[in-house]
């Protein structure tokens, strides 16, 4: 490890948590150059919701590769792009009865996130964006401007204007609704808060600690971004592609986004994919107002399109990915109470969140956890809670041997205080 500090930058943050040289991986094994065999409960922060190297996906890309097809034409139509829009229409869009137009946008969530910032603001006329507590949407600047975490805002060294943001569900305790709050400031003439371009929205908080938007909450987001003519966006980067049991995370809610932006597991195979969904009637784009190199990277839509294929055609998939994480969610809570019940689990599907409370008890047991074979990354305001995003395709037997090294560890976490 003792060349990576020499040669790479002092900003590397992974490979602090997990000093090791990995060399191979498959579907929730990564294998590292000393040759030992670490079970993944991080998935690339969610962007490897169907394993490392799913050979089934892989056949797709390298049946491409081999044919000499075009792998990057800038925005070019190629047959990968329109298979890719037309599977996902009829696969996601159709069967949920949504209808949206595809913008590609660069590789990275935070250039998605620019996008649909700078088309609220165009559509609108307005400056202003609602986003939320611990609220995370990328490292660029204007992401920043709508992310919480005071760590990535200072770091940024820029002034951060054009967003205010607002409590989200559950940060005043489950007595209050801070949507009630929300709605009242809009509606006051005299509140101090602009009149959005769009309010901006987790249903699912990822980095923030796996904080968990409610059903009648989202419904009112939306019902409030409409009577303010504000876009309602859904930032589903690390919450969509299936992480929560559903295509999207906020199906359940019923709410239909005017903006949904997709990235991360969107590829289906940890190749950069980014895209923009927008609801016919908001495209107020001119041509090329937002551009970039590699938008739409084919070979990425060749495997986003398989990973279509193989998961989303029937409602296996998903009603598995719903079960498996209620039997997670009890098996954590089980290991709550094991340990006293002070310690709070959270989270929707596969997504779950075990919040220590304090900073050192996670930092301890995911360092615990690593030794003894196991990736689980933190999140939360202080680094407080251990996040769980195993990949959906994850065999039983492992996710049981990866719950065992996190129990155990928490076990040794909390003697060693
Ligand atoms: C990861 C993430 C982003 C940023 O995506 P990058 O590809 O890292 O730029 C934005 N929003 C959410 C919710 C994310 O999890």
């Amino acid at each position: 490890m003792q060349i990576f500090e020499v040669l790479e930058s002092n900003v590397r943050s992974y490979s602090r948590s997990f000093p090791a040289i990995f060399s191979r991986a498959r579907g929730s094994i990564m294998l590292t150059e000393g040759g030992r065999s670490v079970i993944d409960f991080l998935s690339g922060a969610g962007a490897l919701n169907y394993g490392h190297n799913n050979h089934q996906i892989r056949a797709a890309i390298t049946e491409y590769l081999a044919s000499d097809a075009v792998v990057h034409g800038l925005d070019m139509a190629t047959p990968a792009k329109l298979e890719f829009m037309e599977t996902f229409s009829s696969v996601i869009l159709r069967e949920r009865k949504l209808q949206y137009r595809f913008q590609f946008t660069g590789p990275t969530g935070a250039n998605a996130i620019e996008a649909a910032l700078k088309l609220s603001r165009k559509v609108t006329g307005r400056q202003n964006i609602i986003s939320f507590t611990q609220g995370y949407h990328g490292m660029s600047l204007g992401a920043i401007a709508v992310s919480g975490n005071r760590f990535y805002r200072t770091a940024s060294s820029a002034s951060l204007p054009g967003a205010t943001f607002m409590p989200y569900d559950g940060y005043l305790g489950p007595a209050v609704d801070t949507a009630d709050y929300l709605r009242k400031v809009l509606m006051d003439e005299s509140s101090g808060i602009d009149h959005p371009a769009a309010i901006l929205v987790e249903a699912v908080q990822g980095e923030g600690g796996i904080n968990v938007a409610g059903k009648k909450w989202l419904q009112s987001i939306q019902a409030i971004a409409r009577d303010v003519g504000a876009l309602f966006i859904v930032d589903d980067i690390q919450m969509g592609c299936g992480r929560t049991g559903d295509f999207f995370s906020f199906e359940f809610a019923g709410v239909s986004p005017d903006i949904i932006v997709l990235s991360k597991s969107l590829s289906g195979y940890g190749l950069p994919l980014s895209m923009l969904l927008i609801k016919e009637g908001l495209d107020a784009w001119r041509p090329g107002e937002h551009t970039g190199t590699f938008r739409g990277n084919n070979l990425a839509l060749v495997s986003a399109t398989a990973a279509i294929n193989l998961y989303w055609r029937s409602r296996t998939f998903s009603q598995g990915v719903q079960r498996m994480g209620e039997f997670v969610r009890r098996r954590l809570e089980a290991i709550a109470s094991e340990f006293g019940d002070s310690f709070a689990v959270r989270g929707r599907g596969m997504a779950l969140g075990f919040d220590c409370l304090t900073a050192e008890t996670a930092e301890v047991t995911a360092r615990k956890a690593f030794e003894k074979g196991l990736i689980v990354e933190r999140c939360g305001p202080v680094d407080q809670v251990i996040k769980f995003l195993p990949a959906l395709t994850i065999d039983a037997e492992i996710l049981n041997q990866g719950l065992e090294i996190f129990q155990r560890s928490l076990a040794e976490a909390l003697k060693q205080e």
